[in-house]
């Protein structure tokens, strides 16, 4: 997570990603028109180097013993007391502190920033990932069906080349490190419609987390999917097991 990176968005530098010459289909008072997506957990999971054994390699390097079956329930304890910026800007060191957490949680003691510091920049490497196997053909079905996509993460990973590794082609994308606030914060959702050139109504935000995600986008007008691959909220509306049925869900197809 690169806050220090954080200039301002450049316009021409997002849009850029703007394959398509065609203007948007006319708004449609049910479907929409733009589908904004989270990255993590909703599209891409972390791949092995961002695992419990990823972490070892790295806490090895800096002296650390960890226990690598420690990692789930470390990252969850961490995740359940991680502090929020007061005022949602993008800050990586809640990052660093947040991965310092997990690695005590797998018995790291001693000197652990400079380990975290180095798994927090593990984060930033679109090769870390891997995408799930509904993320490319529900991408390009909607773009087939004219609807633009977005890509919208908490994150200091440049998404330019994470869509260029992984063979994604999306209208636009914009990260919290680029934008300055995170998710939930309502400008950075506001970003990317801009940036998608639609309005709140006409745009749904597909997401795994209720907070940032969903609860983000009702907050000006968009229409939200929580994407629960893990089953953690059955009684949720408008949820889904993965993206397979995405195009049905929004009434595209
Ligand atoms: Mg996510």
């Amino acid at each position: 997570m690169g806050g220090e990176d954080g200039a301002e968005d450049d316009p021409d530098q997002q849009q850029s990603l703007r394959h398509d010459a065609q203007p948007p289909p006319a708004n449609d008072a049910v479907n929409p028109s733009a589908v904004v997506f989270d990255v993590d957990y909703t599209i891409a999971r972390p791949g092995p180097e961002l695992g419990g054994e990823g972490y070892c390699r790295v806490g090895t390097r800096h002296g650390l013993t960890l226990d690598a079956a420690r990692y789930e329930e470390a990252r969850r304890d961490a995740f359940a007391d991680l502090k929020r910026h007061p005022e949602l800007d993008h800050d990586e060191e809640i990052w660093i502190l947040f991965t310092q957490r997990i690695i005590d949680g797998m018995g790291g003691t001693g000197d652990t920033y400079a380990a975290a510091v180095e798994l927090t920049r593990a984060w930033d490497h679109a090769e870390h990932f891997e995408l799930y196997d509904d993320a490319l053909p529900t991408v390009d079905a909607l773009r087939e069906r004219g609807i633009r996509v977005g890509l919208l993460s908490n994150t200091s990973r440049d998404l330019e080349i994470f869509v260029a590794h992984h063979g994604l082609i999306v209208d636009a994308v914009l990260t919290s490190a680029t934008h300055g606030k995170t998710k939930p914060h309502e400008t950075i959702f506001r970003r990317m419609l801009f940036l998608l050139g639609v309005e709140a109504g006409e745009a749904a935000m597909v997401g795994d987390t209720l907070h940032d995600d969903i609860e983000g986008a009702r907050a000006i007008g968009m229409r939200a999917v929580l994407v629960d691959r893990a089953g953690r909220y059955p009684d949720v509306p408008d949820r889904l097991d993965d993206l397979r049925a995405l195009p049905a869900a929004l009434g595209l197809i």
